[in-house]
């Protein structure tokens, strides 16, 4: 079983005789035990089960297992959102007084989290532009470093991270690449084939597909050699006290220490599971996954070709139109297309924006974005509507900007409502 769409549709979860042929929803916070010994070596990680949905469920497991064939890991594990996929992702190696080399194309949620939180932890960034060079890159890090982020396609700037070159960086300086693949989904780029030694998804976006459940996965390769950089990473190749003297990366290898760690340590104290009624629709919705990505991708394609012709419209990015800065990193790392968000700038600034969506029928404004439906937002005029006009120019978000997220409709009626909602402006 190896092509994406088979493991879309069946992959992390095999019935047995007579076994509910769907994901059974585990609906229990707990798990019954017949004697204390039994439970006892759960808890020393001697043994492999389930006693607190806290730490684990069998349904959110089904799933993760899913999605950690889909990237090509060896494990996964479920959290609650995006944002708690990234924060465990980091979290997991880094402490006060680490250092992250973050790229500065990210989801704004993230940047919050990276710049502003974490740094309250202790924990530094340098954010480099995702063009930056190799020695640009490599001057970047210092003693201290302990991972490298970027996203696959940034949201919502839609630059594509050149991965190997990233990769290429970190693993010079004994680190891991940890890529958000949120926008592509493994269905069009799996970034482990290029290097990245952990994965994270915003689940909620076109994994879930259909708007219904907010969620979050962290994915290992399983090739990261923590033990050959033990002094960089003493959570995972040091005994760790709270688990009995347990040394992750000795007992469960290259291929299950660093989920391992995420879920005994930090899923146990920050407790940001995903419900296992969430990961059941999760699940629905990535046994359509690889239907559904070409749809987007042909729509946004569609779109982005029709806005770059129009006389209203001053910019149009998307990686997939031969003008886009980045067409030729996306033709290398998303040969069949990328996602189906495609960001541009109409003349006439904010006040236009929104004349024009207001005017828009089936693209509804919404802060959220990849999902069936199409939807749209102007930066200025919501989430970044607390900047002012130079503000907005420095953080690359001209007033006039809209970012419209095409769902899977058909292409025609798209462009129509795009057009009509044009005229009128
Ligand atoms: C939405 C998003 C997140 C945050 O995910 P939530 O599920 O909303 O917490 C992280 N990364 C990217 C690329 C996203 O688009």
């Amino acid at each position: 079983m190896k092509n994406i769409d088979t493991l879309c549709v069946q992959a992390g979860y095999t019935p047995k005789n007579g076994e509910p042929r769907q994901i059974p929803i585990v609906q229990s916070t707990t798990f019954k035990y017949n004697t204390s010994e039994d439970m006892g070596k759960l808890f020393d990680l001697e043994a492999s089960g389930y006693f607190y949905t806290r730490l684990q469920n069998p349904t959110n497991d089904y799933v993760a297992a899913k999605i950690a064939a889909l990237e090509g890991g060896t494990a996964a594990m479920l959290t609650s959102s995006g944002q708690a996929a990234n924060f465990f992702a980091l979290f997991n190696i880094c402490e006060c007084g680490s250092h992250i080399v973050c790229s500065s194309s990210i989801y704004g949620g993230t940047f919050n989290l990276i710049a502003v939180t974490m740094a309250k932890m202790g924990i530094k960034t340098t954010f480099i532009s995702p063009d930056a060079t190799e020695e640009e890159l490599d001057a970047a890090f210092n003693e201290n470093t302990r991972a490298v982020f970027g996203e696959t396609i940034a949201n919502p700037a839609l630059t594509v991270l050149d991965i190997e070159k990233f990769a290429k960086a970190a693993h010079k300086h004994g680190v891991p690449l940890i890529v958000d693949n949120t926008f592509p989904t493994p269905v069009n780029c799996r970034p482990i084939e290029w290097g990245a030694d952990i994965v994270t998804h915003s689940t909620t976006k076109y994994m879930d597909g259909h708007g219904a459940a907010v969620g979050g996965c962290i994915v290992d390769s399983g090739k990261f050699d923590w033990m050959a950089h033990k002094e960089k990473f003493p959570g995972l190749c040091t005994p760790d006290e709270s688990y009995h003297g347990i040394v992750y990366a000795e007992k469960f290898g290259k291929e299950g220490a660093f989920i391992t760690k995420c879920t005994a340590q930090l899923m146990r104290d920050f407790g940001s599971i995903q419900s296992p009624q969430n990961a059941f629709i999760l699940n629905l919705g990535l046994e359509s996954l690889h239907v559904r990505m070409p749809k987007h991708v042909e729509n946004g394609q569609a779109v982005a070709e029709f806005l770059s012709k129009h006389p209203m419209i001053e910019s149009v990015s998307y990686p997939g139109l031969p003008t886009d800065k980045y067409y030729n990193l996306a033709k290398k790392y998303l040969p069949n297309g990328g996602c189906g968000v495609v960001s541009f700038t109409i003349k006439g600034g904010k006040a236009n924006a929104e004349k024009f969506m207001k005017a828009l029928k089936l693209a509804a404004i919404e802060t959220h974005v990849a999902d069936a439906r199409t939807c749209c937002l102007n930066p200025a005029s919501s989430t970044h509507r607390q900047l002012t006009e130079e503000q907005l120019i420095e953080a690359g978000i001209p007033s006039g900007l809209v970012r419209m997220s095409c769902g899977i409709e058909n292409k025609e009626d798209l462009i129509e409502d795009l057009k009509q909602a044009l005229e009128r402006l």
